[in-house]
């Protein structure tokens, strides 16, 4: 089977997301999408609702589609949970399978600042997407030249890096907090359940 990993803080978890997934499911044949809420994020400290909040709005948002799956892996870890020991837990789950790690471009410029991301690097294939107001990959420092159209090598590794071209969505989580913030609508930019359960819940209201 051909898996695709979508790791993200969930944040909570929006159309843009979802859109973007199902469009790089459909581009590279993928059996399933697995999206990996994090748990105590490392990088991001602040306003974050806890993990057990992210990992179930993830898990209404995705239900109706046969082909994504949600791994309470980091969820439900004590500790900052690191893309890399994840990604050791899944390689060792899902041997016989091909498995790509799927991010937005923004989260791939910035993984020099990830743990051990040399490592990380060098342990599966990746799917970058675009995302508006970001750069391409083009002359970026892990990526050596393209070798086929939208695929490149990454720099000391035998992996590679294909770059999609999704739908543009201006749509983030950090926008969607400040809605709930500024007591603003956020229908239509969550899936209704979700905006329910952030709703019941009392989420991001301050
Ligand atoms: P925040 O605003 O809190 O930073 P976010 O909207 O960027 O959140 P994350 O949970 O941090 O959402 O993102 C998870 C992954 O999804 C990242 O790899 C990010 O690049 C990607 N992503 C999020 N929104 C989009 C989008 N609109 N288009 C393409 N990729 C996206």
């Amino acid at each position: 089977m051909k898996i695709g990993f979508f790791g993200g803080t969930f944040n909570p978890i929006h159309y843009g997301h979802l859109r973007v997934a199902e469009e790089v499911r459909e581009a590279f044949l993928l059996d399933k999408i697995i999206f990996i809420p994090a748990g105590i994020p490392p990088l991001k400290k602040y306003d974050i609702v806890e993990a057990m909040h992210r990992l179930k709005m993830t898990e209404l948002a995705v239900k109706d589609n046969p082909f994504f799956e949600v791994s309470d892996f980091e969820a439900k870890q004590k500790k900052p949970s690191y893309t890399i020991n994840t990604l050791t837990h899944l390689k060792r789950l899902y041997q016989k399978d091909t498995l790509f790690f799927i991010m937005g471009i923004d989260a791939f410029l910035e993984l020099k600042s990830w743990y051990r991301y040399e490592e990380l690097l060098r342990m599966v294939d990746f799917i970058i997407m675009s995302r508006p107001g970001f750069d391409n990959l083009q002359n970026y420092e892990f990526i050596e030249d393209e070798e086929a159209e939208n695929c490149f090598k990454i720099k000391n590794s035998d992996k590679r890096a294909f770059f999609i071209s999704v739908s543009p969505f201006w749509i983030s989580s950090t926008q969607i907090r400040k809605m709930i913030q500024n007591e603003k609508s956020i229908r239509y930019l969550v899936p209704e359940e979700v905006r329910k359960y952030i709703e019941d819940n009392k989420l991001y209201r301050e």
